[in-house]
Protein backbone atom coordinates (compact mmCIF):
# COMPACT_ATOMS: atom_id res chain seq x y z
CA UNK A 1 0.00 0.00 0.00
CA UNK A 2 1.21 3.52 -0.79
CA UNK A 3 0.26 6.05 1.48
CA UNK A 4 2.65 9.57 0.92
CA UNK A 5 -0.30 12.16 2.45
CA UNK A 6 -0.70 13.90 5.05
CA UNK A 7 -4.53 12.76 5.78
CA UNK A 8 -3.46 9.08 6.72
CA UNK A 9 -2.16 9.73 9.89
CA UNK A 10 -4.02 9.14 12.31
CA UNK A 11 -3.79 10.92 15.98
CA UNK A 12 -1.72 9.46 18.02
CA UNK A 13 -3.06 7.76 20.96
CA UNK A 14 -1.93 9.18 24.74
CA UNK A 15 -1.72 7.68 27.99
CA UNK A 16 -0.96 9.81 31.24
CA UNK A 17 0.70 7.17 34.07
CA UNK A 18 2.25 7.54 37.25
CA UNK A 19 2.48 7.35 41.12
CA UNK A 20 -1.45 7.94 43.18
CA UNK A 21 -1.97 11.48 43.45
CA UNK A 22 1.00 12.94 41.19
CA UNK A 23 -1.99 14.87 39.59
CA UNK A 24 -2.84 12.10 36.29
CA UNK A 25 -6.71 12.95 36.64
CA UNK A 26 -6.10 16.84 37.10
CA UNK A 27 -3.79 16.85 33.89
CA UNK A 28 -6.27 15.34 31.85
CA UNK A 29 -9.22 17.27 33.32
CA UNK A 30 -7.23 20.38 33.22
CA UNK A 31 -6.66 19.52 29.24
CA UNK A 32 -10.13 18.85 28.76
CA UNK A 33 -11.50 22.04 30.48
CA UNK A 34 -9.34 24.33 30.00
CA UNK A 35 -9.93 25.21 26.26
CA UNK A 36 -14.07 24.92 27.24
CA UNK A 37 -13.66 27.86 29.51
CA UNK A 38 -11.31 29.27 27.27
CA UNK A 39 -14.13 29.48 24.93
CA UNK A 40 -12.33 27.85 22.24
CA UNK A 41 -14.67 26.58 20.29
CA UNK A 42 -13.54 23.83 18.38
CA UNK A 43 -9.82 23.09 20.50
CA UNK A 44 -11.12 20.10 21.66
CA UNK A 45 -13.06 17.34 21.55
CA UNK A 46 -14.80 14.95 23.89
CA UNK A 47 -14.83 10.98 22.97
CA UNK A 48 -16.25 8.33 24.49
CA UNK A 49 -13.70 7.50 26.83
CA UNK A 50 -10.86 9.91 25.23
CA UNK A 51 -10.62 13.59 24.76
CA UNK A 52 -8.82 14.75 21.44
CA UNK A 53 -7.24 17.87 21.57
CA UNK A 54 -7.26 19.49 17.85
CA UNK A 55 -4.08 20.77 16.51
CA UNK A 56 -4.76 23.92 15.66
CA UNK A 57 -5.30 24.88 19.12
CA UNK A 58 -1.97 23.00 20.51
CA UNK A 59 0.02 25.42 18.15
CA UNK A 60 -2.40 28.60 18.82
CA UNK A 61 -1.63 27.87 22.62
CA UNK A 62 1.95 27.86 22.28
CA UNK A 63 2.24 30.66 20.29
CA UNK A 64 3.81 28.83 17.61
CA UNK A 65 1.20 29.38 14.65
CA UNK A 66 3.82 30.00 11.83
CA UNK A 67 5.16 26.45 12.43
CA UNK A 68 1.49 25.44 11.30
CA UNK A 69 2.27 23.53 7.82
CA UNK A 70 5.44 21.59 9.99
CA UNK A 71 2.75 19.48 12.04
CA UNK A 72 1.03 16.31 9.84
CA UNK A 73 -1.06 14.69 13.07
CA UNK A 74 -4.23 16.36 13.25
CA UNK A 75 -3.91 15.64 17.41
CA UNK A 76 -3.83 13.82 20.24
CA UNK A 77 -6.01 11.92 21.45
CA UNK A 78 -5.73 11.25 25.33
CA UNK A 79 -7.38 8.38 26.88
CA UNK A 80 -9.44 9.36 29.58
CA UNK A 81 -8.67 6.34 31.81
CA UNK A 82 -5.09 7.23 33.13
CA UNK A 83 -2.63 4.86 35.35
CA UNK A 84 -0.04 1.86 34.24
CA UNK A 85 -3.13 -0.91 34.57
CA UNK A 86 -5.30 0.72 31.65
CA UNK A 87 -1.42 1.14 29.59
CA UNK A 88 -0.70 -2.51 29.53
CA UNK A 89 -3.95 -3.57 29.52
CA UNK A 90 -5.01 -2.18 26.23
CA UNK A 91 -3.39 -3.67 23.61
CA UNK A 92 -3.35 -3.04 19.54
CA UNK A 93 -1.87 -6.29 17.98
CA UNK A 94 0.13 -7.09 20.90
CA UNK A 95 1.29 -3.86 20.87
CA UNK A 96 0.26 -0.86 23.59
CA UNK A 97 -3.12 0.78 22.54
CA UNK A 98 -1.08 4.08 23.80
CA UNK A 99 1.38 5.11 20.83
CA UNK A 100 2.83 7.78 23.52
CA UNK A 101 2.72 8.25 27.36
CA UNK A 102 2.97 11.41 29.70
CA UNK A 103 4.89 10.27 32.99
CA UNK A 104 3.79 12.48 35.90
CA UNK A 105 5.30 13.20 38.62
CA UNK A 106 5.06 15.66 41.94
CA UNK A 107 8.26 17.66 41.97
CA UNK A 108 7.64 18.10 45.62
CA UNK A 109 7.55 14.51 46.29
CA UNK A 110 9.89 13.35 43.83
CA UNK A 111 9.63 9.53 42.44
CA UNK A 112 7.62 6.84 44.31
CA UNK A 113 6.95 3.29 43.47
CA UNK A 114 4.46 3.70 40.34
CA UNK A 115 6.36 6.31 38.98
CA UNK A 116 9.63 3.49 38.13
CA UNK A 117 6.96 0.94 37.65
CA UNK A 118 5.91 2.98 34.98
CA UNK A 119 9.04 3.97 33.24
CA UNK A 120 9.99 -0.04 33.29
CA UNK A 121 6.64 -0.44 31.40
CA UNK A 122 7.23 1.73 28.74
CA UNK A 123 10.83 0.91 28.47
CA UNK A 124 9.15 -2.93 27.90
CA UNK A 125 6.79 -1.28 25.23
CA UNK A 126 9.35 0.87 23.95
CA UNK A 127 6.85 3.56 23.80
CA UNK A 128 8.22 7.09 23.56
CA UNK A 129 7.30 9.52 26.55
CA UNK A 130 7.87 12.56 28.23
CA UNK A 131 8.31 13.29 31.84
CA UNK A 132 6.00 15.84 33.69
CA UNK A 133 7.17 17.92 36.97
CA UNK A 134 3.86 18.48 38.57
CA UNK A 135 2.62 21.24 40.97
CA UNK A 136 5.17 23.51 40.48
CA UNK A 137 3.04 26.52 41.89
CA UNK A 138 3.11 24.45 45.14
CA UNK A 139 6.70 25.81 45.11
CA UNK A 140 7.08 28.30 48.11
CA UNK A 141 6.58 31.96 46.72
CA UNK A 142 5.45 30.28 43.11
CA UNK A 143 3.56 33.33 41.29
CA UNK A 144 0.95 31.86 39.02
CA UNK A 145 0.40 32.44 34.92
CA UNK A 146 -2.53 31.26 34.52
CA UNK A 147 -2.11 28.69 31.39
CA UNK A 148 1.18 30.16 30.83
CA UNK A 149 4.13 28.53 28.72
CA UNK A 150 6.90 27.28 31.19
CA UNK A 151 9.66 29.47 30.36
CA UNK A 152 7.96 32.64 30.38
CA UNK A 153 6.18 32.05 33.89
CA UNK A 154 9.62 30.50 35.44
CA UNK A 155 11.19 34.01 33.64
CA UNK A 156 8.68 35.96 36.29
CA UNK A 157 9.58 34.05 38.97
CA UNK A 158 12.07 35.09 42.18
CA UNK A 159 15.36 34.19 41.96
CA UNK A 160 14.83 32.08 45.14
CA UNK A 161 12.02 30.48 43.31
CA UNK A 162 13.79 29.55 40.25
CA UNK A 163 16.69 27.86 42.53
CA UNK A 164 14.12 25.77 44.18
CA UNK A 165 12.54 24.44 41.00
CA UNK A 166 16.04 23.76 39.67
CA UNK A 167 16.94 21.88 42.68
CA UNK A 168 14.01 19.74 42.51
CA UNK A 169 13.88 19.54 38.87
CA UNK A 170 17.67 17.87 39.02
CA UNK A 171 16.46 15.40 41.57
CA UNK A 172 14.09 14.01 39.31
CA UNK A 173 17.10 14.24 36.11
CA UNK A 174 18.95 12.23 39.29
CA UNK A 175 16.09 9.30 39.78
CA UNK A 176 15.23 9.09 35.93
CA UNK A 177 19.19 8.00 35.55
CA UNK A 178 19.30 5.55 37.83
CA UNK A 179 15.95 4.42 36.00
CA UNK A 180 17.90 4.47 33.13
CA UNK A 181 17.28 7.30 31.25
CA UNK A 182 19.15 10.22 30.43
CA UNK A 183 16.97 13.62 30.88
CA UNK A 184 16.84 17.37 30.72
CA UNK A 185 14.83 20.30 30.32
CA UNK A 186 12.46 19.82 27.69
CA UNK A 187 13.68 23.12 26.01
CA UNK A 188 17.27 21.91 26.19
CA UNK A 189 16.70 19.02 24.25
CA UNK A 190 18.18 18.42 21.10
CA UNK A 191 18.33 15.22 20.38
CA UNK A 192 14.55 13.28 21.44
CA UNK A 193 16.15 9.60 20.86
CA UNK A 194 18.84 9.55 23.30
CA UNK A 195 17.53 12.06 26.16
CA UNK A 196 13.70 12.07 27.81
CA UNK A 197 12.35 15.83 27.61
CA UNK A 198 11.23 16.91 31.41
CA UNK A 199 8.61 19.59 31.40
CA UNK A 200 7.83 21.56 34.89
CA UNK A 201 3.85 22.43 34.90
CA UNK A 202 1.38 22.65 37.37
CA UNK A 203 -2.25 20.55 36.03
CA UNK A 204 -3.84 23.24 38.37
CA UNK A 205 -2.93 26.56 36.95
CA UNK A 206 -2.06 25.36 33.39
CA UNK A 207 1.05 26.47 33.43
CA UNK A 208 3.51 24.53 30.64
CA UNK A 209 0.82 22.57 29.58
CA UNK A 210 0.95 24.30 26.21
CA UNK A 211 4.70 23.15 26.20
CA UNK A 212 3.37 19.78 27.08
CA UNK A 213 1.41 19.44 24.01
CA UNK A 214 4.05 20.83 21.46
CA UNK A 215 6.53 18.05 23.04
CA UNK A 216 4.25 15.52 22.47
CA UNK A 217 3.40 16.59 19.30
CA UNK A 218 7.12 16.72 18.51
CA UNK A 219 7.87 12.77 19.57
CA UNK A 220 4.46 12.16 17.52
CA UNK A 221 6.34 13.28 14.24
CA UNK A 222 9.64 12.40 15.16
CA UNK A 223 9.32 8.76 16.40
CA UNK A 224 5.57 7.56 15.26
CA UNK A 225 5.11 8.22 11.42
CA UNK A 226 5.14 4.59 10.38
CA UNK A 227 3.34 3.64 12.89
CA UNK A 228 0.37 5.97 12.30
CA UNK A 229 -0.10 5.30 8.81
CA UNK A 230 -3.22 3.34 8.48
CA UNK A 231 -6.12 2.45 6.18
CA UNK A 232 -8.82 5.17 6.37
CA UNK A 233 -10.72 3.25 3.96
CA UNK A 234 -10.13 -0.43 5.70
CA UNK A 235 -11.93 -2.46 8.10
CA UNK A 236 -12.50 -1.13 11.05
CA UNK A 237 -10.26 -2.28 14.40
CA UNK A 238 -10.16 -1.57 17.77
CA UNK A 239 -9.60 -1.94 21.56
CA UNK A 240 -12.27 -2.21 24.55
CA UNK A 241 -12.48 0.27 27.00
CA UNK A 242 -15.16 -0.67 29.11
CA UNK A 243 -18.33 -3.04 28.74
CA UNK A 244 -21.30 -1.13 30.05
CA UNK A 245 -24.99 -0.77 30.75
CA UNK A 246 -27.30 1.42 28.88
CA UNK A 247 -30.47 2.43 29.72
CA UNK A 248 -32.60 1.33 26.63
CA UNK A 249 -29.33 -0.14 24.96
CA UNK A 250 -28.57 -2.91 27.24
CA UNK A 251 -24.99 -4.03 27.12
CA UNK A 252 -22.91 -1.60 25.06
CA UNK A 253 -18.85 -1.74 24.45
CA UNK A 254 -17.04 1.62 24.58
CA UNK A 255 -14.00 1.67 22.36
CA UNK A 256 -10.79 3.27 20.99
CA UNK A 257 -11.25 2.84 17.14
CA UNK A 258 -7.12 2.18 16.04
CA UNK A 259 -7.71 1.76 12.59
CA UNK A 260 -10.40 1.98 9.67
CA UNK A 261 -13.54 2.87 9.45
CA UNK A 262 -16.74 1.17 11.59
CA UNK A 263 -19.88 1.19 9.94
CA UNK A 264 -23.71 0.74 11.03
CA UNK A 265 -24.79 -2.83 9.83
CA UNK A 266 -20.81 -3.89 10.34
CA UNK A 267 -20.50 -7.55 11.13
CA UNK A 268 -17.91 -7.79 14.27
CA UNK A 269 -16.00 -9.72 15.79
CA UNK A 270 -15.44 -9.00 19.85
CA UNK A 271 -12.83 -10.26 22.24
CA UNK A 272 -14.60 -12.46 25.17
CA UNK A 273 -14.39 -14.58 27.97
CA UNK A 274 -15.12 -17.62 26.01
CA UNK A 275 -15.66 -17.87 22.07
CA UNK A 276 -14.89 -14.34 20.70
CA UNK A 277 -18.31 -12.95 19.48
CA UNK A 278 -19.52 -12.16 16.36
CA UNK A 279 -22.50 -9.94 16.25
CA UNK A 280 -23.94 -6.90 13.97
CA UNK A 281 -23.27 -3.23 15.25
CA UNK A 282 -26.48 -2.15 15.73
CA UNK A 283 -25.47 1.93 16.81
CA UNK A 284 -22.47 4.24 16.56
CA UNK A 285 -22.55 6.77 19.40
CA UNK A 286 -20.53 9.16 20.12
CA UNK A 287 -21.07 12.03 23.33
CA UNK A 288 -23.81 14.77 22.23
CA UNK A 289 -22.20 17.66 22.92
CA UNK A 290 -25.56 19.38 24.07
CA UNK A 291 -26.84 16.56 25.38
CA UNK A 292 -27.05 15.30 29.07
CA UNK A 293 -30.53 16.76 29.33
CA UNK A 294 -32.02 13.66 29.47
CA UNK A 295 -30.85 9.81 28.92
CA UNK A 296 -31.98 9.90 25.82
CA UNK A 297 -29.87 12.67 24.77
CA UNK A 298 -26.64 11.68 25.79
CA UNK A 299 -25.41 10.35 22.80
CA UNK A 300 -25.30 11.45 19.10
CA UNK A 301 -26.13 8.48 16.98
CA UNK A 302 -23.65 8.45 13.40
CA UNK A 303 -23.37 6.21 10.43
CA UNK A 304 -19.81 5.47 10.60
CA UNK A 305 -16.18 6.27 12.32
CA UNK A 306 -12.85 6.53 11.64
CA UNK A 307 -9.85 5.96 13.28
CA UNK A 308 -8.57 7.23 16.06
CA UNK A 309 -11.85 7.78 17.73
CA UNK A 310 -13.28 6.64 21.32
CA UNK A 311 -16.71 5.48 20.43
CA UNK A 312 -19.36 3.49 21.77
CA UNK A 313 -21.01 0.49 20.05
CA UNK A 314 -23.86 -0.43 20.51
CA UNK A 315 -25.50 -4.42 19.52
CA UNK A 316 -26.83 -7.42 20.53
CA UNK A 317 -24.98 -10.19 22.60
CA UNK A 318 -22.26 -8.26 24.04
CA UNK A 319 -22.54 -9.54 27.45
CA UNK A 320 -19.27 -11.32 27.58
CA UNK A 321 -17.47 -8.91 26.12
CA UNK A 322 -13.83 -8.70 28.48
CA UNK A 323 -12.10 -4.97 28.21
CA UNK A 324 -8.92 -4.63 26.97
CA UNK A 325 -9.81 -7.17 24.17
CA UNK A 326 -10.23 -6.21 20.58
CA UNK A 327 -13.01 -5.92 18.10
CA UNK A 328 -12.97 -5.97 14.29
CA UNK A 329 -14.82 -5.89 11.14
CA UNK A 330 -15.27 -8.85 8.89
CA UNK A 331 -16.63 -9.84 6.22
CA UNK A 332 -18.25 -13.50 5.22
CA UNK A 333 -14.42 -14.18 3.84
CA UNK A 334 -12.42 -13.51 6.50
CA UNK A 335 -14.10 -14.00 9.53
CA UNK A 336 -13.37 -17.31 10.57
CA UNK A 337 -9.57 -15.56 10.23
CA UNK A 338 -10.37 -13.09 12.66
CA UNK A 339 -12.14 -14.85 15.18
CA UNK A 340 -8.70 -16.58 15.46
CA UNK A 341 -6.81 -13.52 15.65
CA UNK A 342 -9.07 -11.86 18.49
CA UNK A 343 -8.89 -15.07 20.31
CA UNK A 344 -4.98 -15.17 19.78
CA UNK A 345 -4.23 -11.48 20.68
CA UNK A 346 -6.67 -12.12 23.83
CA UNK A 347 -4.77 -14.68 24.95
CA UNK A 348 -1.59 -12.69 25.01
CA UNK A 349 -2.93 -9.85 26.74
CA UNK A 350 -3.87 -12.15 29.22
CA UNK A 351 -1.21 -13.47 29.93
CA UNK A 352 1.83 -10.40 29.54
CA UNK A 353 -1.10 -8.37 32.15
CA UNK A 354 -1.55 -11.45 34.21
CA UNK A 355 2.63 -11.85 34.74
CA UNK A 356 2.77 -8.05 35.38
CA UNK A 357 0.22 -7.64 37.88
P1 LIG B 1 -3.91 11.08 40.52
O1 LIG B 1 -4.13 10.12 41.64
O2 LIG B 1 -2.53 10.93 39.94
O3 LIG B 1 -4.96 11.05 39.47
O4 LIG B 1 -3.88 12.55 41.20
P2 LIG B 1 -5.01 13.66 41.22
O5 LIG B 1 -5.14 14.31 39.88
O6 LIG B 1 -6.24 13.08 41.81
O7 LIG B 1 -4.36 14.73 42.20
C1 LIG B 1 -4.14 14.47 43.57
C2 LIG B 1 -4.25 15.75 44.35
O8 LIG B 1 -3.24 16.66 43.94
C3 LIG B 1 -5.57 16.49 44.16
O9 LIG B 1 -5.94 17.04 45.39
C4 LIG B 1 -5.23 17.58 43.16
O10 LIG B 1 -6.05 18.72 43.30
C5 LIG B 1 -3.80 17.90 43.53
N1 LIG B 1 -3.04 18.40 42.38
C6 LIG B 1 -2.87 17.80 41.19
N2 LIG B 1 -2.11 18.56 40.38
C7 LIG B 1 -1.79 19.67 41.07
C8 LIG B 1 -1.02 20.85 40.79
O11 LIG B 1 -0.46 21.03 39.70
N3 LIG B 1 -0.93 21.78 41.78
C9 LIG B 1 -1.51 21.62 42.99
N4 LIG B 1 -1.36 22.58 43.88
N5 LIG B 1 -2.24 20.54 43.29
C10 LIG B 1 -2.38 19.57 42.36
Amino acid sequence: MHITDNENLRTPIVCVMGHVDHGKTTLLDRIRGSSVAAGEAGAITQHIGATEVMIDSIIERSGASGMKNNFIVPGLLFIDTPGHHAFTSLRSRGGALADLAVVIVDINEGFMPQTKESLQILKRFKTPFVVVANKIDRIHGWQPHESASFLETYNKQSERVRTDLDNKFYEIVGELYNSGFNSERYDRVSDFQRNIGIIPISAITGEGIPDLLMVLLGLAQKFLESNLHYNASGPGEGTILEVKEEKGLGTTIDIILYDGTLKKGDTIVVGSLGEPIQTKVRALLKPNPMGEISAEEKFQNVESVTAAIGVKISAPNLDDALSGATVRAASPENIENIVEEVQEELDEVQISTGTTG
